[in-house]
């Protein structure tokens, strides 16, 4: 089995998912007692938040950079940037070492285009909404991306700061996003990609009208599959 090296802490409570999932993927693909070879960085999330919210993306991409070399001396012999917003920097943790960094807009765009989806609404950070380094990479997959409105933006992007990253799920903010998702769905949205890693945790399948694609269960899923392919 190959060794993943897995970027994570942002938040824990995603990373914390990862881990669960990773073990269960290769456990059931292998049975018995396998679980997953892993390597985890794990960060202090507080300081890279900051520098996210102050558009230091440079010194939050450094930050990365030197756990992922950390990561390959170690013996990693592939990258798992555990958050959506991160991949904002993806190119430069990449360039960082000589291993392959499985990109997480990649793998989620290529799940929704085998399901036969072309028009896709987003939940994510205002951060992956609002710029091009996620919406341009789905699109490069032939996928046309319809966004909240600004308060439903607003509301998403709140409830991932002030409350997954905190391990507090609220049912208030459940109806909330259920009520977004909806309305991406009176968009003409054929699917809705969960593409913040922490929103799992809040809802699933039976709060939507249309097929969700959760970016962390399908990043796993992928990392599983190169973990236990023959090399
Ligand atoms: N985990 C989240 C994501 O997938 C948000 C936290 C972060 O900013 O890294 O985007």
């Amino acid at each position: 089995m190959r060794l993943l090296g897995v970027l994570g802490g942002m938040s824990w409570t995603s990373t914390a998912e990862y881990y669960r999932l990773l073990n269960e993927g290769v456990a059931h693909r292998l049975g018995g007692l396998h679980s997953a070879r892993l390597l985890m960085h794990s960060v202090d999330f507080a300081p890279v938040a900051q520098m996210q919210h102050d558009g230091d993306w440079d010194g939050a991409a450094e930050v990365l950079a030197e756990a992922a070399r950390g990561l390959e001396r170690a013996g990693a012999q592939g990258l798992l940037l555990a958050t959506n917003t991160m991949h904002k920097v993806a190119d430069r943790v990449q360039s960082a070492t000589s291993i392959p960094l499985f990109h997480i807009g990649d793998a989620t765009a290529r799940r929704v285009r085998e399901a036969g989806h072309r028009r896709v609404g987003l939940l994510a950070t205002a951060f992956t909404m609002e710029q091009d380094f996620y919406t341009g990479r789905l699109a490069a997959h032939g996928l046309e991306v319809v966004l909240p409105d600004e308060r439903g933006r607003a509301d998403v992007h709140r409830v991932i700061y002030e409350e997954l990253c905190h391990d507090v799920v609220q049912e208030e903010s459940r109806a909330r996003y259920r009520e977004v998702m909806a309305a991406l769905a009176a968009d003409g949205a054929e699917a809705v990609v969960l593409g913040c890693t922490e929103i799992g945790l809040l809802v699933g399948q039976d709060d939507a009208t249309v097929p969700l694609f959760d970016t962390t269960a399908i990043h796993a899923e992928d990392a599983v599959s190169w973990m236990l392919a023959s090399p």
